[in-house]
Order: C-alpha cells, then sequence, then structure tokens
C-alpha cells in the first residue's frame, strides 16, 4: 500500500501535450524544425517537450509575403511570394536545374520555400524563409551584418570560389546566390551561405572545445576554411560577427582566431 502511493517520476510528454515555445537566447547552433536549415541564430523559439527549435522567422510563416525591393531592386514591382511545402517548380519551368535552389544562399531546399514565378520568361524563383527575412518582407526584416548584393567577382573571402561549395551552376549570375559587401573599402564580399558556415563554425568551436578559454581569459575560435584566403579579413568579419550576429557576450578583443585547411 505504501508503495502504491510512491508518486511516479514525472512521466515523459506525451505527443497530445501541448508545445509551447520560448522565444529564448542560446550559445549553440541550431537545425530549424521548419526550414530544417542549421543557423547560427543564437536567438530563437525552442519548446521544452520536443526539444525542437525554431527561428525567429519560422516560427509562424505567412502564407504569401511581399518583400522588399532588395539589391539591384531585384523585387522592385512589389514581388508577392507564396509558401511552399516544398520549392516549387511548374512542369513547364525553363530553370528545372536550379529551381530547388535558394536564389539568396544558393542551397538546395529542403523544405519550406517562398515560391514566385515568372510568367515572362517561365521561371519558377524560391527562397528560404529565412532568407526571404533577410531580404525583409511585410514588417519582418533579419538583421544582416553587412549589404547585400548579387555580384559575382570577386570570389569570396572565405570559401575562394565564385560560388559556394554545392549551388548550381547553371543559375544566373545577376540573380542566383547573393553575398555580403564587406565594409573593408576593398570590393570584397562573402557568400550569405559562406557568414552562416563561418557563424556555425565559430559557435560550435566554442562550445566543442574542453578549454576555449585559455589562461589569460581569451577564447579561441578555430575556423576551418576552404581556400588559403587573407586571414585578417575572416578574423576581422568574425570579431564583427561576434558583436552584430551572434551576439555573444563576449568582448572581441579576447578573441584569438585560428585557422585551419
Ligand atoms: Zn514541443
Ligand atoms: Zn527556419
Ligand atoms: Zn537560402
Ligand atoms: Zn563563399
Amino acid at each position: 500500500m505504501a508503495t502504491n502511493s510512491v508518486p511516479t517520476p514525472t512521466p515523459k510528454p506525451v505527443a497530445r501535450d501541448p508545445c509551447k515555445f520560448e522565444l529564448k537566447k542560446y550559445k549553440t547552433v541550431f537545425t530549424c524544425y521548419v526550414c530544417m536549415v542549421e543557423s547560427y541564430d543564437t536567438e530563437r523559439y525552442r519548446c521544452n517537450h520536443c526539444d525542437r527549435a525554431r527561428h525567429k522567422c519560422c516560427i509562424q510563416l505567412k502564407d504569401a509575403i511581399q518583400l522588399k525591393p532588395g539589391p539591384n531592386l531585384t523585387f522592385i514591382n512589389g514581388f508577392t511570394f507564396t509558401l511552399k511545402p516544398k520549392p516549387h517548380t511548374a512542369p513547364d519551368s525553363r530553370n528545372q536545374e536550379w529551381a530547388d535552389y535558394c536564389i539568396v544562399c544558393g542551397m538546395l531546399i529542403k523544405h519550406y520555400s517562398y515560391y514566385y514565378r515568372k510568367d515572362t520568361d517561365r521561371k519558377d524563383v524560391n527562397m528560404h524563409p529565412g532568407c526571404a527575412a533577410l531580404i525583409g518582407h511585410d514588417g519582418e526584416v533579419k538583421p544582416r551584418p553587412y549589404e547585400l548584393q548579387v555580384k559575382e567577382k570577386p570570389n569570396c573571402v572565405w570559401c575562394g570560389k565564385r560560388r559556394p561549395q554545392g549551388a548550381p551552376w547553371g543559375a544566373p549570375a545577376d540573380f542566383f546566390c547573393w553575398s555580403y559587401k564587406l565594409t573593408d573599402g576593398k570590393n570584397n564580399r562573402i557568400h550569405v551561405h559562406c557568414y552562416s558556415e563561418m557563424g556555425i563554425q565559430a559557435l560550435k568551436s566554442i562550445v566543442q572545445s574542453d578549454d576555449y578559454v585559455s589562461g589569460d581569459g581569451r577564447i579561441n575560435i578555430i575556423l576551418k576554411r576552404s581556400q588559403n584566403h587573407d586571414e585578417n579579413i575572416l578574423d576581422k568579419i568574425l570579431k564583427e560577427a561576434i558583436k552584430t550576429v551572434l551576439e555573444l557576450a563576449v568582448d572581441p578583443t579576447q578573441i584569438i582566431t585560428s585557422f585551419i585547411d
């Protein structure tokens, strides 16, 4: 009888428990359960029951969005993009080979996509919800580290190439695979995708390293980039990212960046 009165341990939440997402700040990377994109966004929604996380912009996706004009006024005439559960390609599409890739970051879209059909030339345009938020739409604007641009030269300071690995080459350079314009006065650029890659690596490096804080209290961040590029530029981008985008409560002067190939 006594044993019957012993309370059972708190049961694991069952499926019918309602999910409750709370907006909080974290120091780790995550994969958004809505758009399936791995991301450095330190502020996001997370549910304690199922441990799933969502981008701020993915917590409640609109059925249709009106994009801001974007770089080169690409979307000047009020382009309305509609939400699709997967990137959409019409059967008569003239860009079948790259329609499933996000025009902003150039990466394959795994789940939700904002879609637009250019009827004049039968082209299907898809983009990640997070990338649409980078351009800005309606009330939604995701903070950007630098100005966005559509440009193919010079090569990206992170990957050392005109396009990041995984982005299709068939898509037009004046429209596809955008980058950030660095403020170094030298016309340098970093792909939107590569910037994200850098942020993700930085956060992983901080978390995974057991002794990331050295004896003098400085933090070591190890970045692996694909080409032997100017380390000073990348070091500067990372330190700005710590302040502006990753928003870590860390003094950027206390960061030591090391690079491995
Ligand atoms: Zn949940
Ligand atoms: Zn998302
Ligand atoms: Zn994208
Ligand atoms: Zn790149």
